[in-house]
């Protein structure tokens, strides 16, 4: 194995990772290394354009400059160690991080798209009582690089197995829904999406990136900070009683500060908020619900992605009846409501968030 640290001079040096630094990130470490800042373009097209991670190959920078590169930069991606194709030809990878915890991927095919929908922390802190991720507890978040590293695998995973005329074999779109709070990793999750939506670097749309969170008011008022990107707002329900049982993060911020907080996020013209509800039997699927949910959006911002609920083994909550599914979907279409269903995608592997962890993690033990 490479060791991360080296020494030279005496010094100890723990090497960053070339994928933990977004543009500006490159530009400022090359000031203070006093190289000239036009080089960051052409790193930038050896990493993500050619993908050739190796400083020491970039043949076209000065030697001086590889070498820099070389002693305080490392290249290392995390590994995908169990891939599954559903009969939907949904793919779901486990993937290996360099401390040894796994996390999970999934890309989602449709006819123009292919989606990656990627984790932002092993594990989950919010704890939500419906989701298989909560009851893995929360570990850490993800650094920079195995948010990008993520992409990258899965992206050359696609590129090599995947036959580029019946499938699109590279990733188009990319929700940030797999495990974790991107929110609670604000950080982290901005600079990576630079990354993605760089024009130098990966190149993805910024209409095609979607952050979903469960409702952290604090950071939800910074996203002004944050790349202009798509939000989703997981609500469930506009109740606060049931927004409590199912999400312990609303005895912290209610459904009325959610909606308050929500309201300072920078919009670009024609683009909504996203609120996605997850439907659970007998739980938030009903006439009040309904109600509740038509009295507080606002129909002209508001779009609204009805999740039929996963379930899991294990899980307390029923998915509803597909007539109760579609009652809840035309109600609220009739009503104004810019309303979709999300299929649900790769049952045959587990695709629920979080689930393929927990069933390989028993496995390997
Ligand atoms: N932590 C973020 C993003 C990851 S979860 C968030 O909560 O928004 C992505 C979406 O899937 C969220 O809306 C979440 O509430 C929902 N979800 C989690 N477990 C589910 C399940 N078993 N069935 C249906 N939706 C689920
Ligand atoms: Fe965390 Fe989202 Fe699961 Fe809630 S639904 S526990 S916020 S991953």
């Amino acid at each position: 194995m490479e060791t991360q640290n080296e020494i030279q001079n005496d010094v100890v040096i723990t090497k960053q990772n070339i994928f933990d630094l977004d543009y500006n990130g490159w530009q400022k470490w090359f000031t203070d290394k006093g190289v000239k800042k036009f080089i960051v373009k052409q790193i930038f097209d050896w990493i993500y354009l050619k993908q050739v991670y190796n400083p020491l190959e970039w043949t076209n920078i000065a030697v001086s400059t590889r070498e820099l590169v070389n002693n305080y930069f490392e290249y290392k991606l995390p590994e995908i160690v169990y891939s599954a194709v559903a009969s939907d030809y949904t793919i779901k990878f486990l993937i290996k991080l360099a401390d040894g915890k796994t996390i999970e991927s999934v890309a989602i095919p449709s006819k123009k798209r292919m989606t990656l929908c990627l984790s932002s922390q092993v594990g989950c802190a919010v704890g939500c009582t419906f989701c298989h991720t909560a009851t893995q507890g929360f570990t850490r978040n993800l650094k920079v690089h195995e948010v990008v590293g993520q992409f990258l695998v899965v992206n050359k995973f696609l590129q090599e197995r995947l036959d580029p005329k019946t499938h699109i074999n590279h990733i188009t779109n990319i929700v940030y829904m797999g495990m974790g709070e991107p929110l609670h990793n604000f950080e982290n999750m901005k600079i990576a999406t630079l990354i993605f939506i760089d024009d130098q670097a990966l190149r993805i749309g910024q209409r095609r990136v979607t952050l979903s969170t469960s409702g952290m008011v604090p950071q939800i008022e910074k996203l002004w900070d944050f790349p202009p990107i798509n939000f989703t707002i997981s609500l469930h329900s506009a109740i606060d009683k049931t927004r409590s049982t199912l999400m312990p993060i609303n005895k912290v911020y209610d459904v009325q500060r959610l909606i308050t907080a929500i309201k300072t996020i920078p919009l670009k013209p024609r683009r909504m908020i996203t609120f996605a509800y997850t439907l659970i039997d007998g739980v938030n699927n009903g006439e009040d619900d309904l109600d509740a949910i038509m009295n507080l959006l606002p129909k002209q911002v508001s779009k609204i992605n009805l999740i039929p609920y996963n379930e899991f083994p294990g899980s307390e909550f029923k998915r509803p009846s597909e007539e109760n599914i579609s009652w809840f979907y035309d109600q609220l279409n009739s009503n104004g409501f810019q309303t979709t269903i999300r299929a649900t995608r790769g049952k045959d592997i587990s695709a629920a968030c979080g689930q393929l962890k927990t069933i390989m993690e028993k496995k390997l033990h």
